[in-house]
């Protein structure tokens, strides 16, 4: 309305004609702000979080527009994640299943080509990881691999760029500089995307001593002994007991900082580091110094994120746009903080198969509002289509929540989501396995592998929300089951799910392996 009124008096002014003020809404601008492994437990606009942070500029995002309080992942790993986000469709369709030996079809229909034919300008900008060069956009500046925190090397539309400074504002001023350049007559898509806050979590070195030396409150599982679940659970490697380096928990220097940076980096860790070691910490003593640790840089990292995230929407707002941009601040995967004693990913749980997802796009979200459907960044691209005016191609295997967006349910939205995890055995052990989620319980085969054999386990969410206990084949639980299963077997037809899938999808699969993955698919 007010757009429609300003027209108006400019018509009445006469500096705009009538035809104009009666052309159809002008297509919405794109700025799809994108974390690496953002748990939503550190985002402080969900009220189940622990406390642990603030997130002042990415919780205006919610306040303005949407929360989704259960955005799921088709599989919890970064390259794979990114893959779905650009295909709308599961890993045995895009071939990206693993981050070891994949590397991304850039001739294959993604969204961003889609936007471009239609006459959006299309940027990303920061983390990749798809291996290949970017295709589909006008520009791009991406970093190397998985990239680094303290002066990273970029690859900048072909050409490599080195550059001084911290990872998350250098990702936000090459979105920003690109955002000023663009031609301002077409839409645009900016995908800015953060290495934030990715292991091995390095908060920018200003923030080193942003939180006081706090004590954080840990989570119930943190001592987890995995009883009452399988052998896979127990067999990770991922937790912060074993797996952390000297690397993770700052104990040596991050690589790649200059002399001067190394000295502030120095300063703040090296008197922490020094009573620790004097400290001589065993046990669980031990585990929380590396709790303590692991969170200060974790969340360090994080406010780096919510204050770039700042500056883009004030830049929206400077430049008179914000009422015409759809902002979409999401994350790759969740990501565990000390839940099951674990860092990482990878698994259907809770805290990792869900990312965080806040959504604003004035006149068209409602300020504030929850949404608990079960949406994914599997829907992502059908969703940006949409909203764009441009059809969603047939093969996609998502479905656009632009309803949702405009406070609508349609009474067929989803109500089961498939998930399957394929890396393995390296890194991080996590065995192979793929379930069905619904609002409330979770049915999950863990495959075959090698001498470990397969089993399944169930889960009740509003019993257990934190998936302690498998209540398998309980008298309880014997339609639930039974309906899961049936539930499980209809997905993966309809997702055209293959039987066998070739143990390169594994990634870097032990040769010596008795079934080297061929056996995978034990049935129940
Ligand atoms: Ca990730």
């Amino acid at each position: 309305m007010k757009i429609r009124q300003l027209l108006l008096a400019m018509i009445a002014a006469g500096s705009l004609s009538a035809a104009a003020a009666d052309a159809p809404a002008k297509r919405p601008n794109i700025l799809f702000i994108f974390a690496d492994d953002h748990a939503w437990q550190a985002v402080s606009a969900y009220n189940e979080s622990r406390h642990l942070n603030q997130t002042p500029n990415i919780d205006r995002l919610a306040k303005e527009g949407i929360r989704f309080d259960r955005c799921l992942v088709p599989n919890s790993i970064c390259g794979p994640s990114r893959a779905t986000v650009m295909t709308g469709k599961y890993n045995h369709l895009n071939g990206f299943y693993n981050n070891t030996n994949c590397k991304f079809d850039g001739s294959q229909q993604t969204f961003p080509k889609l936007l471009k034919a239609a006459g959006y300008q299309t940027a990303v900008v920061g983390k990749w990881h798809l291996e290949s060069d970017p295709t589909g956009f006008d520009f791009w500046q991406i970093l190397h691999g998985q990239g680094v925190y303290y002066n990273p090397g970029m690859n900048r539309n072909g050409e490599n760029v080195k550059l001084d400074g911290y990872v998350t504002d250098l990702i936000t001023d090459a979105a920003l500089d690109w955002l000023k350049g663009r031609d301002k007559s077409k839409p645009f898509l900016m995908m800015c995307h953060h290495k934030a806050p990715h292991r091995e979590w390095s908060p920018a070195l200003r923030d080193l001593n942003w939180d006081n030396d706090r004590d954080y409150p840990p989570p119930d599982s943190l001592f987890d002994d995995y009883s009452g679940r399988g052998a896979a659970e127990k067999n990770q490697d991922m937790s912060i007991e074993k797996t952390m380096t000297p690397h993770d928990n700052k104990l040596v220097p991050m690589k790649g900082m200059t002399p001067d940076q190394e000295k502030v980096w120095n300063a703040y860790y090296e008197p922490r580091n020094e009573k620790f070691r004097a400290a001589n910490l065993t046990g669980r003593d031990l585990v929380k110094w590396k709790y303590n640790r692991y969170m200060h840089d974790y969340l360090g990292c994080i406010k780096a994120v919510d204050d770039n995230v700042g500056r883009l929407l004030k830049y929206l707002d400077d430049e008179g746009i914000a009422d015409n941009t759809i902002v979409v601040y999401s994350s790759d995967q969740g990501f565990f903080l000390g839940e099951h004693g674990w860092f990482d990913k990878r698994w259907i749980f809770e805290e990792s198969a869900r990312s965080p997802l806040l959504v604003r796009w004035p006149g068209v979200t409602k300020p504030g509002t929850v949404k608990k459907e079960i949406v994914s960044n599997l829907d992502f691209a059908e969703t940006f289509l949409e909203a764009a005016g441009v059809p969603v191609p047939a093969d996609m295997q998502g479905r656009s929540f632009v309803p949702l967006l405009k406070g609508e349910t349609p009474a067929d939205w989803r109500k089961s989501f498939y998930y399957q995890y394929y890396e393995y055995p390296t890194p991080h052990h996590v065995r192979p396995h793929y379930g069905v989620v619904t609002d409330r319980y979770k049915l999950v085969h863990f495959e075959s592998f090698g001498a470990e054999t397969d089993y399944w386990e169930l889960f009740d969410l509003e019993k257990d929300p934190h998936e302690m206990k498998s209540v398998l084949d309980q008298p309880d639980y014997t339609t639930t089951q039974a309906g899961l299963t049936k539930e499980l077997a209809r997905l993966r037809a309809e997702l055209k799910v293959p039987d066998h899938i070739s143990p390169s999808a594994y990634g870097n699969v032990n040769p010596s392996a008795p079934d080297g993955g061929k056996k995978r698919r034990a049935a129940k």
